[in-house]
């Protein structure tokens, strides 16, 4: 940051981290190819809340299957 700088980056485009970013598929994991799937039918239709649970869902299953100990360790719960 150079002196006199107020903003350490653009503000307008700095990632704050919220809302949390979509989750998505990993590897070639059907599980979440299937719950990313479920959430786009969902979108279509205009179905927030639908998407918003796959999303949970979609988050829960990756916490459990995609996540080494040490990982889910550093999950700071909010
Ligand atoms: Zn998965």
């Amino acid at each position: 940051m150079a002196d006199g700088e107020i903003y350490p980056r653009d503000p307008d485009t700095f990632d704050y981290g919220f809302p949390p970013k979509d989750p998505q598929v990993v590897g070639d994991c059907p599980t979440c190819a299937e719950l990313v799937l479920r959430r786009g039918k969902c979108r279509a239709v205009n179905n927030r809340s639908g998407a918003s649970d796959m999303n949970v869902l979609l988050r829960e299953h990756q916490d459990q299957e995609h996540m080494t100990p040490e990982q889910r360790a550093r999950t700071v719960i909010l």
